[in-house]
């Protein structure tokens, strides 16, 4: 699994991808190999009024893609990239970007 929680991605297939919505990574599923995206394949719900939402009207929730439908945004170069992984010389593991060579994100902690 080469996305996380909290990463930036770009939809590169379905509805959102011709508008290349961007949003954040909510959650993983990694039985399924899907991802909640922040703004993504929306669905809306109409509900009656109740004690959570006393006015009722229309909920909106996202709904879980395939992370091949996805490409990892770069937090550095703002480029949808993909991402290699490389051991330090501290025995750590780190995921970088190919296209500007920056790190994003530990993989592995280093070994003492
Ligand atoms: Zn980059």
């Amino acid at each position: 699994m080469h996305i996380k929680i909290d990463d930036t991605v770009e939809i590169i297939t379905g509805a959102d991808a011709a508008s290349e919505l961007r949003g954040k990574v909510l959650k993983v599923f990694p039985d399924t190999g899907k991802i909640l995206v922040e703004g993504a394949a929306k669905v809306y719900k109409h509900v009656k009024p109740n004690d959570k939402n006393p006015r009722g009207g229309k909920l909106s929730k996202e709904m879980p893609i395939a992370i091949s439908n996805v490409m990892l945004v770069c937090p550095e170069c703002r480029e949808r990239t993909k991402t290699g992984a490389k051991i330090k010389e501290d025995g750590s593991k780190v995921r970088y970007c190919k296209s500007c060579n920056a790190e994003i994100g530990q993989l592995s902690p280093a070994k003492n």
